[in-house]
């Protein structure tokens, strides 16, 4: 037997791809790991100011980046930012659905779920419908959504949040079967507790003490930790992964 190393689909050099969420945190990193992993990327968020800066950081290290700025409740912004990145790049391979938000609400706030429901799980679904044509057209399509480890359990006051992250699963399950013959892959990554601007509020010394009584590895991740995960799941290579969602959490489920 002789071993032969092989790099073929294990890069994402070249594939054109739309971050969404980019401007902070998990989106962030997303961006800028896989940029410096050759992949050219359109980098989306409500805030542009936040998305030109993560695009500048791209640049300047020698990557191809392009901001958009991008409400993901707004349809015709939805298609206006996918046309965008087919208009720089020629092609659209790889849609990672980072955009959030995590409101405390009781159940009974009404404005709050649906803000929550619109965001989070209709925000998904609309890029992935306008990015569709696109990823189908190329040889690897990928999608890659952001649920939570709340898609499995539940935090006190935070009903809309975990029925919308429960929402993400059932969207990836159920696109992962849908455009099963499509060559597209659709698959979601769960984070656990990530030091990001969605956590940012939290002291550091009730981060601390969760982290120690609730997590396998005894503190909060890495956006790029997360990124990480998300790039071995938009590789060409990872063609057989199909409906997974795979928890990103330190263990933190896994603990009895
Ligand atoms: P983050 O740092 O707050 O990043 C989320 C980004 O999405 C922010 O820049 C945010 O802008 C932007 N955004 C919010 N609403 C948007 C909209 N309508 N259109 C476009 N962009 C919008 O938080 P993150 O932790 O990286 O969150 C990324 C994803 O990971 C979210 O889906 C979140 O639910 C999930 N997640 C996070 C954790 C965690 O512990 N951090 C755990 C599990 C899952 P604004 O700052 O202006 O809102």
């Amino acid at each position: 037997m002789t071993l032969t190393r092989s790099s073929d689909g294990r890069s994402v050099a070249g594939r054109a791809a739309l971050i969404t969420g980019a401007g902070s945190g998990i989106g962030r990193a997303t961006a800028l790991l896989l940029a410096a992993e050759g992949a050219r990327v359109a980098a989306a968020d409500c805030k542009l100011e936040a998305v030109e800066s993560v695009a500048a950081e791209i640049t300047a290290a020698g990557g191809e980046a392009l901001a958009c700025q991008l409400d993901v409740c707004d349809d015709s912004q939805v298609c206006s930012v996918v046309e965008q990145t087919v208009e720089a790049y020629g092609a659209l391979d790889i849609l990672v659905n980072c955009a959030g938000i995590a409101l405390p609400a009781a159940f009974g706030d009404e404005e709050a779920w649906e803000r929550t429901l619109d965001v989070n799980l209709k925000g998904s679904m609309r890029t992935i419908r306008a990015a569709l044509p696109r990823l189908r057209a190329s040889d690897a399509g990928r999608v890659v959504n952001i649920a939570s480890t709340d898609a499995q359990v539940a935090t006190p006051m935070m009903s809309a949040y975990t029925v919308s992250k429960h929402g993400v699963v059932g969207l990836t399950r159920a696109l992962a079967v849908e455009l099963a013959d499509s060559g597209v892959t659709v698959n979601a990554v769960m984070p656990g507790p990530i030091n990001t601007g969605m956590t940012a509020a939290i002291g550091e010394d009730d981060r601390r003490r969760f982290a120690r009584r609730r997590v396998a590895l005894r503190r909060y991740g890495e956006p790029v930790e997360v990124a990480q995960a998300i790039l071995n799941l938009v590789l060409p290579a990872s063609s057989y992964t199909q409906g997974a969602c795979l928890r990103v959490d330190g263990g933190m489920l896994t603990v009895a």
